[in-house]
């Protein structure tokens, strides 16, 4: 039989917010432990919280961007638990009134074909401290954590593969960060998914039972917990068994899940209305303040770059995937007034350099006015392409200009024509075999005379001259 995994994911966005959901502490990652604490987030007796203005506006922004309905009136709740690293006995999250929902968000296949993932809703929560589990045997709890702001963002169940769930992932990764509301560090815990997965024959409307994934600490981590989840549903499947509705921790190390628990064990979270606080109320004012200060978005801004610059639908969607990408494309491009160049070189050498450096983009020590000053040199064919790229390193470990660069090293592209058609002659008197060769029918070896060329100018010969001048001189091959 046939099956087809069904898999919902709910993710967890740290908000970039100066201060914690209720209280005024700052929450910096790495912080010595219990430093960034006050009453409030300690959840000492008779404190009141107060909620952040910034964190809720942060959730309407993702709300917006994901095509959410924003609830007008919407509650926080508690969630009532145990555990050390939760010093109230419950967090303080939203229920059945969440901020934001029914939204959806598009994912993108290498095909270009476009698939609309659903989002049931966002809402708003706080975060727990952190256990830390010494070497001694012994635990101790880190509250510098608890009360930050978080949204939880959850999907409806629309995900049908685990590529498809990365990809989701990607895109929310994406506006989170074109936004600025999160800064998305997985390996910090800023962004952190949980992935429900069940398997269906194919063909069968119904639902199968269904597993919750916990503990995936990279995008590339859920993608592979959810294969492992899929290929082990489906051997027990096909096995006549049945699947039991679990919670499993992802193990990176061993590639494989374990049972955390059982559904008889999963928590009654006893959710009840928070009496602290007020309904939240987003006024029709709020709401339109916030939508008309929203940044240009992913799609937006890709179809703002064919219409303004021309370029394709692929290039511009390469070069918006990161909005410091598209800043700096579009800062060179303005700046030399040459877009197609500026696409070609930023997707060509640019993104080359920040992988093999593994940098972002606001590392790279070359600033757009500069960049655009050695594309003024492309364009106007005082260097061809060969001896830009050299310029290009260079200028990515100095200060200097391109003009600067080729003064220094005399790298002016030569086109004079009656210079270039003496090396050409020279280049063809000292192969006599090639040019036997050339002439009985090999009309490859151009190639060959026009790597000569190049290395008698040291690249700089203007690479159409040449080819012009080598058909000349050489004739057509019999
Ligand atoms: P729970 O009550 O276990 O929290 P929810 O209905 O709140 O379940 O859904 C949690 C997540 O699980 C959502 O992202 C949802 O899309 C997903 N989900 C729900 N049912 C299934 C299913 N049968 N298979 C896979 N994912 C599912
Ligand atoms: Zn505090
Ligand atoms: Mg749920």
């Amino acid at each position: 039989m046939q099956f087809e995994p069904v898999i919902g994911l709910e993710v967890h966005a740290q908000l970039a917010t100066h201060t914690k959901l209720f209280c005024s502490c700052h929450y910096e990652y790495g912080a010595a432990p219990n430093t960034q604490t006050c009453p409030v987030c300690l959840g000492m007796p008779g404190v009141l919280p107060v909620l952040n203005r910034q964190a809720v506006e942060y959730a309407i922004k993702m709300g917006l961007a994901t095509d959410c309905t924003i609830r007008p009136f919407s509650r926080f709740a508690r969630k009532n638990y145990f555990y050390p690293d939760l010093p109230k006995g419950y967090q303080i999250s939203q229920y059945d009134e969440p901020l934001c929902y029914d939204g959806g968000v598009d994912i993108e296949y290498d095909d270009g074909e476009i698939k609309r993932i659903g989002l049931t809703r966002i809402h708003l929560e706080e975060d727990a401290g952190k256990s830390i589990h010494t070497k001694s045997g012994g635990t101790r709890v880190d509250f510098n954590r608890c009360g930050v702001p978080l949204i939880e963002i959850v999907s409806e169940p629309d995900i049908r593969s685990p590529e498809e769930a990365r990809a989701y992932l990607n895109k929310l990764k994406q506006i989170l960060l074109y936004l600025g509301v999160s800064d998305c560090n997985m390996e910090e815990g800023s962004l952190r998914c949980d992935a429900n997965i069940s398997i269906r024959p194919v063909g069968q409307e119904e639902f199968g039972t269904k597993t919750e994934m916990k503990n995936m600490n990279s995008f590339r981590g859920v993608e592979r917990a959810l294969q492992y989840e899929i290929e082990r549903q489906t051997e027990v499947l096909e096995s006549d068994g049945t699947i039991t509705q679990d919670t499993l921790l992802w193990n990176e190390t061993e590639n494989r899940a374990e049972r955390m628990r059982t559904k008889e064990e999963a928590e009654d979270y006893r959710y009840f209305p928070e009496p602290d606080l007020l309904p939240l109320e987003v006024s029709e004012e709020w709401l339109t303040d916030i939508e008309s200060n929203m940044p240009e978005l992913p799609g937006e801004k890709r179809q703002r770059f064919i219409d303004s610059y021309g370029l394709r639908d692929y290039d511009a969607g390469v070069l918006t995937d990161n909005r410091a990408v598209a800043a700096y494309f579009e800062d060179v491009a303005k700046e030399s007034g040459e877009a197609q160049l500026a696409a070609k070189w930023v997707m060509g050498e640019v993104l080359r350099v920040l992988k093999d450096q593994s940098i972002a983009m606001e590392e790279l020590s070359l600033e757009p006015r500069r960049f655009a000053g050695l594309l003024e040199r492309v364009a106007d064919k005082t260097v061809n392409n060969t001896v830009a790229k050299q310029i290009f390193d260079d200028m990515l470990n100095s200060a200097k200009t391109a003009d600067e660069i080729i003064e220094e090293q005399g790298l002016k592209q030569v086109s004079d024509t009656s210079e270039l058609e003496t090396i050409v002659e020279g280049v063809i008197e000292a192969n006599p075999d090639e040019y036997e060769k050339y002439k009985n029918g090999n009309p490859q070896l151009m190639g060959f005379f026009m790597g000569q060329v190049m290395q008698e100018t040291q690249g700089k010969a203007n690479p159409q001259k040449v080819k012009e001048i080598l058909g000349e001189k050489l004739g057509k091959p019999e």
